[in-house]
């Protein structure tokens, strides 16, 4: 790897900083960093205040654990939703992506992942306790599964719904067959709508 030398130690810090973003070479970087450089001191504090602010002040729905500016979300406050349907995903992004689609009313509930032995992560590590006492509290009626269609997301799934089953609540998951990548926010509008629309009973989803 080539040593590029660099004219400040503060121009350094910052390529060597935005460089650690995900999908971000150190071309790329050093492009961000001179960008920036051009602008208004003003808009790159916004800039950088914005990033703080967000690490420091964010924080999680004690309800869905979706992200939030308050204790409890805008969807989970919101007087309009379906509080007997819940669905579950893996992240923020797959909440956003469903709320895109405009054909869900229901509330969400955020795992946080997947469960994936290879990577580490058990049940523990995921909001499923807090799940299954959701549907426990009894106005559920519904849990939707919106997972990955992976082994890890499959694996999940059956953990669920086996941990779902002293409960009397209807499991669904969102159609296969359909073109869905193996994320959901690969999904285009049209197909995750219709998916949402056309779920089948987690039990036929094994024939
Ligand atoms: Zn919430």
């Amino acid at each position: 790897m080539s040593h590029t030398q660099y004219p400040s130690a503060l121009l350094e810090k910052a390529v060597h900083e935005f460089s650690s973003l995900p999908g971000i070479g150190r071309k790329t970087a050093l492009r961000l960093v001179l960008h920036l450089l051009r602008r208004s001191e003003e808009e790159v504090c916004s800039f950088g205040n914005a990033i703080i602010r967000l690490r420091q002040e964010v924080c999680y729905c004690q309800c869905c654990h979706n992200i939030s500016d308050t204790e409890l979300c805008r969807l989970c406050s919101s007087p309009s939703r379906d509080r007997q349907t819940l669905c579950v995903v893996e992240n923020i992004k797959d909440v956003m992506s469903i709320e895109n689609t405009q054909q869900y009313r229901g509330l969400y509930h955020v795992l946080g992942g997947v469960i994936s032995p290879m990577d580490g992560v058990g049940p523990k590590d995921l909001e499923i306790d807090s799940l299954i006492k959701r549907v426990e509290e009894g106005e559920v009626k519904e849990v939707i599964l919106a997972l990955s269609t992976t082994m890890e997301g499959d694996t999940t799934n059956f953990y669920i719904f086996r941990k779902l089953a002293h409960t009397s609540v209807k499991v669904t998951t969102i159609a296969r067959g359909v073109a869905i990548g193996d994320e959901l926010e690969y999904a285009d509008e049209v197909t995750l709508g219709r998916s949402i629309l056309n779920r089948v009973e987690f039990t036929n989803s094994f024939k």
